[in-house]
């Protein structure tokens, strides 16, 4: 048993369709699940749509732009609309009625997995031609928890389910599912997090026991660093799940952070590979550590550096310690980097303005606080002496860190 997962770059147009099919075609003998997501940017149009919708403003065009970015895609490839297709766009419109009726978290969760519905529901329907293949809705499988638009998974539910609904279905034929999407427990649809595909996939290959999960992607397989960024990068062959883990910590954004976890734990291998040049064999990421690796560059702009410094002339203690802490626990902040003195803690972390009022809301009693950003902040793992000298820019350093293994510097 294989899962591949399929992100929007690779479907989204008429010729990724095609490219798709070519490769679950000929993929070979095993049983085989296909996650998928929406079509190119779909979801940020979703998102769109449903602020619109959401706030009462009207939304017409963007829904009349999402329905024609389809359906030229589906004149491409097939004769007549497929009718699953065509019930999730009049779904997708009566579910608009009303909708500003709801939380903004949970209208969320109910419009904007029609991306993943409408894009499986195409490909499913041209696939069929080529192979046999059956569509199933991922929200009989995947259950969740009611935090909505970043739901949390229920293994226990989810694991039934996927043995009772997709292990039958995927013995007999190759299973076309979305990535991103869930139900919760009253089968309202949920989502898992942006980029949440990735996650599914993983999902799936640890509830099937599957022999090795692919991501099909726009790259040849992992590399050291963005190369929009860098130009002179260096790709993986092979990386522990650990390494990898480490560098979604630090921001790279290779694959869903959550995405490791379930398939380490099974010891599933990882392929990443490219769906426009599959001679390319990629980066597998399993458990053999293969010697010292490459030094590896994460760069993260928009970050926040906030400064808390103690009112009484006492010290930064653990308790204030503590208390600065729990703060951002409660508020679900990740620190990227933090530095404390006699007096005071620095934080680093992604500039978001709604959490840095809370901040603010939560700590002034306490403590004098003061804010500095846009800031970047770059990492590098595994440094090597020469590798600093890849950091090119003439930046004013705020803050520096380094430890053994990984280097990261907060400038401006
Ligand atoms: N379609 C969703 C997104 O764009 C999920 C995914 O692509 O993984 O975030
Ligand atoms: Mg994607």
């Amino acid at each position: 048993m294989q899962i591949f997962k399929f992100g929007g770059a690779s479907v989204k147009d008429a010729s990724g369709v095609r490219n798709l099919t070519e490769i679950v075609s000929n993929h070979g003998q095993s049983k085989l699940a296909i996650v998928v997501s929406a079509m190119g940017k779909t979801t940020n149009k979703l998102e769109l749509l449903v602020k619109q919708a959401n706030e009462g403003m009207d939304y017409q065009d963007t829904l009349s732009e999402l329905k024609e970015f389809h359906r030229n895609i589906v004149k491409e490839l097939m004769e007549e609309a497929p009718e699953r297709y065509l019930a999730f766009e009049d779904e997708l419109e009566r579910q608009l009625i009303g909708i500003s009726e709801l939380e903004a978290n949970i209208a969320y969760d109910r419009i904007v997995p029609f991306g993943e519905l409408m894009s499986t529901s195409i490909i499913a329907a041209y696939l069929g031609n080529y192979t046999k293949c059956e569509w199933v809705d991922a929200r009989s499988i995947i259950r969740t928890d009611q935090y909505f638009s970043e739901a949390n998974v229920d293994w226990v539910v989810t694991e039934r389910q996927v043995t009772e609904r997709l292990l039958p279905v995927v013995a007999n034929s190759t299973v076309v599912t979305q990535g991103f999407i869930g139900s919760d427990v009253e089968g309202h649809s949920t989502t898992l997090g942006r980029e949440g595909s990735d996650y599914t996939g993983a999902i799936l290959a640890y509830c099937l026991g599957a022999e090795d999960f692919t991501v099909w992607k726009d790259v040849p397989g992992i590399l050291n660093a963005d190369p929009r960024i860098l130009d002179d990068t260096e790709q993986y062959n092979n990386l522990s799940y650990r390494e990898v883990t480490e560098m979604t910590y630090y921001g790279a954004q290779v694959i869903h952070p959550k995405t490791l976890k379930p398939i380490a734990q099974k010891s599933i291998p990882l392929i990443v590979r490219s769906f426009l040049d599959i001679e390319k064999t990629g980066t597998t990421i399993a458990s053999d550590q293969t010697g010292k690796t490459i030094p590896c560059f994460v760069f993260k702009g928009n970050q926040l550096l906030v400064t808390a410094q103690v009112k009484d002339h006492s010290f930064m203690d653990e308790k204030k310690l503590g208390l600065i802490l729990q703060v951002l626990d409660l508020l679900n902040i990740k620190i990227n980097l933090m530095q404390n003195s006699a007096l005071t803690l620095s934080f680093c972390i992604d500039n978001k303005e709604f959490k840095s009022k809370r901040i603010k809301e939560l700590l002034n009693r306490d403590f004098l606080l003061s804010f500095e950003s846009p800031l970047n902040l770059a990492t590098i793992k595994n440094y090597t002496p020469d590798s600093f000298n890849k950091l090119p820019w003439n930046r004013t350093v705020i803050m520096e860190q380094k430890t053994p293994n990984n280097y990261q510097v907060l400038y401006r």
